[in-house]
């Protein structure tokens, strides 16, 4: 999230990110540059690692894709050392400006300390007001640079007692993976929203460690999967081994139950979950709720697919690639406005005419957001010759927006925040359209369904149930009030 623009008004700057880091390794930026291509669907908008030499931090950082930035091996041996941090960022807007990039770095009287960030502070536009009138000077204009200036700021001596003192005064959901002269860090906020594993790489005793958004960054670099970092732990790295630090009280976990359905990639294991089955079996779980005859199942590539398996599995109706996908195009959800969007399905999809010719079609997606996507690809199977168009999603309706850490516009703009489903069909112009229900979404990730009292997962963007406390959004609720008084 940014901080210039007046962002505290607009909900829509909301990045996602990937993190990694490495221990103990020879070439630790080339293998922190492997992991970030791994986890690039995180993340395209830039990138950076910082790699500590034992004596020094080096750093590189650039706009664009990991292999844009980190292909080159000039640009790898100017980051040497065997210990190293990395980061994938996306943000729709915000500034998109090197000095955004993380990691972030500092000089603090401990020593060097570089932070990379994945998800969102609530209370960052709160913190950052109090930070500058104590006269802390910001470089970039990321919610994460909070975390700098909280270290610089406090009392303790210790590297994590400073870190601890810091991640005690925000709120939000963050994974972070932290450096320092002495340590590597990771650390998962206490309710655990966003991802983050441990893994171990080399032989027992004289390898190293690895921490990383998603397991798929682990399989790359050919490292072992250990655990997940716990909700509201802090794993310390060094020479020594591995330290886990809890300064939190136990809180009930609420993992990002959108990560199972969109973000991470399928071959990922997510909290003890391979992401590709939970998909298979949400989109059986939607075929038992809201099945309808059809001939053929068609995925809305990528993310429809294993969604559709599950559906075309549980309701014996062929599943066919209807929809072919250009993969040299980048994700058209982050295309600045309305027009380029929708130019930008074009450029993503084509329908495969054969498989949909005079069948009646079932269309599985993950979600709707805005509702372009489904719209012009229902227009694009109608125009190959479909006698029926049915969409299913693989999640409820997406009617809140996400200020955790995942990309989504403003509520105005969330297609389920205005209309029924049967008003959303007419608009993206289906004969039918269902999305997967809540507690039909918890029994397919192996939960009796959602409990009100206790839900196991965040999710908010379907339930308006926000786990975490949104500070910031309550102090502009506050000053929109007071402007209004003062208007009457
Ligand atoms: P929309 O066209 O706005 O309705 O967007 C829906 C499409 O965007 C779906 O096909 C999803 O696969 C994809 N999508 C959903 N959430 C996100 C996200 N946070 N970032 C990027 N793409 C997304």
């Amino acid at each position: 999230m940014a901080f210039d623009q007046g962002c505290a008004e607009d909900d829509s700057l909301h990045e996602e990110c990937g993190v990694f880091g490495i221990w103990n390794v020879p070439d630790a930026a080339a293998v922190t540059a492997l992991g970030l291509h791994a986890l690039q669907h995180r993340g395209q908008e830039a990138t950076g690692i910082v790699s500590f030499d034992g004596a020094r931090f080096h750093s590189h950082r650039g706009m664009g894709l990991v292999g844009d930035n980190f292909g080159d091996r000039r640009v790898i041996d100017k980051l040497p050392g065997r210990i190293a941090v990395g980061h994938n960022r996306y943000a729709t807007t915000g500034d998109t400006i090197l000095r955004n990039v993380q990691p972030l770095y500092a000089d603090f009287e401990f020593g060097g300390f570089a932070v990379a960030h994945n998800g969102n502070l609530t209370n960052a536009h709160l913190l950052h007001r109090a930070l500058v009138r104590r006269g802390c000077l910001f470089q970039s204009t990321t919610d994460s640079e909070v975390f700098i200036h909280l270290i610089a700021i406090s009392l303790y001596s210790t590297v994590v007692d400073r870190l601890i003192d810091a991640l005690k005064q925000v709120v939000g959901a963050y994974s972070l993976v932290a450096l320092s002269n002495e340590a590597l860090m990771g650390v998962r906020d206490p309710l655990g929203v966003r991802p983050l594993i441990l893994g171990r790489i080399g032989s027992e005793g004289t390898g190293g460690w690895v921490l990383a958004s998603e397991s798929c960054a682990l399989d790359i670099v050919g490292a072992n999967f250990v655990r997940d970092v716990e909700p509201g732990e802090i794993v310390v790295i060094n020479d020594q081994g591995v330290h886990s630090v809890k300064p939190f009280g136990r809180s009930r976990e609420r993992f990002c139950v959108f990560e199972y359905i969109y973000f991470s990639r399928p071959d990922s294991v997510v909290e003890s979950m391979p992401v590709y089955d939970a998909r298979k079996r949400i989109g059986a779980e939607l075929a038992r709720e809201a099945g309808v005859p059809a001939d053929v199942i068609v995925p809305v590539p990528d993310s429809g697919v294993p969604a559709a398996m599950g559906y075309s599995t549980q309701s014996g109706i062929p599943f066919e690639l209807g929809i072919i996908r250009n993969h040299y195009v980048g994700r058209t959800f982050i295309e600045p406005t309305d027009h380029i969007r929708n130019l930008g399905v074009k450029l993503k999809h084509s329908a495969n005419r054969p498989v949909l010719e005079d069948r009646r079609v079932v269309l599985v997606d993950d979600s709707i957001v805005r509702g372009t996507t489904s719209k012009k690809i229902v227009e694009m199977v109608r125009q190959a010759g479909a006698r029926e168009v049915h969409m299913r999603i693989s999640s409820p309706p997406t009617t809140h927006s996400c200020f955790y850490g995942i990309d989504t516009p403003e509520r105005g703009k969330l297609l389920a925040a205005r209309h029924s489903v049967d008003e959303m069909a007419d608009l993206i112009g289906a004969d039918s359209l269902a999305f997967i229900s809540i507690d039909g979404l918890y029994r397919a990730l192996g939960k009796p369904g959602r409990d009100p009292d206790k839900p196991h997962y965040c999710d908010a963007c379907f339930t308006g149930d926000y786990p975490i406390p949104l500070p910031d959004q309550q102090d502009n609720a506050e000053k929109q009030l007071s402007l209004l008084t003062m208007n009457d």
